[in-house]
């Protein structure tokens, strides 16, 4: 057994937990990042590219934005569509003149990995058995195999950066967090095709046929995304199926979807999760092992990144100081941020989604609220200040 000591283990290399650790060596604080998959896996792996403007300063303040600025695409609206129209919500303009940056996140997951390993700082890929013990002590542990070895590592406070499905909160007591979910009866079709974005912003289209959105990576790469059930069987899609759906849905007069090769395809199911309180003893949980949100308000990796930014402060002031009030006021002051968020995202997917057993009350009540948003600048600011981030909450 190789045992290591290090002040913060973290579990994960996913944005959360390669954002802390590099947040923390900034700092002068080490850590080590467990990652279960490879370095392969986990910078292919195709999910966010909406960035909030927050998030946006907070990674090149760090030393971490240099190429998201210098690629990533500044979008100052987005447009609704419904009844074969599109409105333009002026991000902007409403929001006292934020934008959000279209950035993907494998690109980002990219530029931390370099980073850290440009740095020389620890990051240990394809750990196996990885598990976390005496939470509730001064000494937690990460133990794990590495390249043949049984490894535990010593420290003072373990992050569970390690997404809904990790180990980290399944390893706190039962009875310890409150948990709040909603399971939503449909999920996404997502594709990134290798052909120029159509338009110039996104376009969330509500249609009789079901939801889809109009989105991007890159100036060559498209992301477009059809609402399915949650369980829909990808072999039944073959890509000119998938082009067609995309065609009639977000389909108006005068506009046609440019079309390219379909490069990665993949079904997600839509979910509201929060648990609560986002620690136990001397283990932080971040991000989507947290907490998660449907897609529609764009704000997983965000809410991630803001957790993260929480923790390294508070992090930092008690190595310094020996303060520990951050850290106590961790979970409450992430979860104010958290459930806007939730609120925001579950308000967009109910607005946009057509249910199988909608009934047309609730078409009249979308629609309505779909005029309102596009014709009240009250609404459309309410929209704008939600989907850019708020500065505060
Ligand atoms: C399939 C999918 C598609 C998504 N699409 C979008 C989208 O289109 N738009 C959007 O805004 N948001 C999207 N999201 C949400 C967004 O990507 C997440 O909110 C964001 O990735 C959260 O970052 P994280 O670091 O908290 O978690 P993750 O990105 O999940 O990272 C967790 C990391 O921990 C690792 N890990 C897991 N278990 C262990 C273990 N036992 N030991 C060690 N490491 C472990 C994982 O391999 C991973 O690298 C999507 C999420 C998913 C799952």
């Amino acid at each position: 057994m190789n045992r290591t000591r290090t002040q913060v283990g973290i579990v994960g290399a996913g944005p959360a937990g390669l954002t802390l650790a590099h947040l923390l060596h900034r700092d002068g604080i080490d850590s080590v990042v467990v990652e279960d998959k490879s370095r392969e896996y986990v910078e292919a792996r195709v999910r966010a590219g909406v960035i909030e403007q927050g998030i946006v300063d907070l990674l090149t303040e760090a030393g971490a934005g240099e190429r998201l600025v210098r690629e990533g695409l500044v979008h100052h609206g987005i447009e609704l569509q419904f009844d074969g129209e599109r409105h333009r919500i002026p991000l902007s303009e409403l929001a006292g003149g934020r934008a959000i940056v279209i950035y993907g996140q494998t690109e980002l997951v990219k530029d931390l990995i370099r980073l850290r390993l440009d740095a020389g700082q620890p990051l240990h890929f394809e750990a196996a058995d990885v598990s976390v013990h005496d939470l509730e002590t001064e000494r937690p542990l990460v133990r794990y195999r590495y390249e043949g070895s049984d490894e535990e590592l010593d420290c003072d406070v373990i992050a569970g950066c390690d997404g809904f499905h990790g180990i980290c909160r399944p390893s706190i007591p039962a009875g310890v967090l409150s948990e709040f979910s909603r399971e939503y009866p449909f999920g996404w079709l997502g594709i990134l095709a290798a052909v120029a974005p159509s338009n110039d912003e996104l376009v969330y289209a509500h249609h009789e046929r079901g939801f889809a959105l109009l989105s991007l990576r890159s100036r060559e790469r498209s992301r477009l995304y059809l609402q399915c059930r949650p369980d829909e069987d990808l072999a039944k899609w073959p890509d000119d199926r998938i082009w067609e759906e995309l065609q009639t849905r977000l389909g108006i007069p005068g506009w046609r979807l440019a079309e390219g090769a379909i490069l990665e395809k993949g079904v997600t199911g839509m979910r509201s999760y929060v648990c609560e309180p986002m620690r136990y003893g001397h283990l932080f949980l971040t991000g989507d092992a947290a907490h998660i949100v449907p897609p529609t308000g764009a704000k997983g990796l965000n809410l991630a990144l803001h957790d993260v930014e929480v923790l390294a402060d508070a992090l930092v002031e008690w190595f310094r100081s020996g303060t520990t009030i951050g850290l106590d006021q961790y979970s409450d002051t992430c979860l104010r941020r958290v459930w806007r968020a939730e609120h925001f995202s579950w308000w967009m997917t109910r607005m946009l989604h057509r249910a199988d057993d909608e009934d047309s009350f609730d078409l009249k009540l979308q629609l309505s609220q779909l005029r309102y948003v596009t014709t009240s600048h009250a609404a459309a600011t309410s929209l704008a200040e939600n989907y850019v981030g708020l500065e505060t909450v």
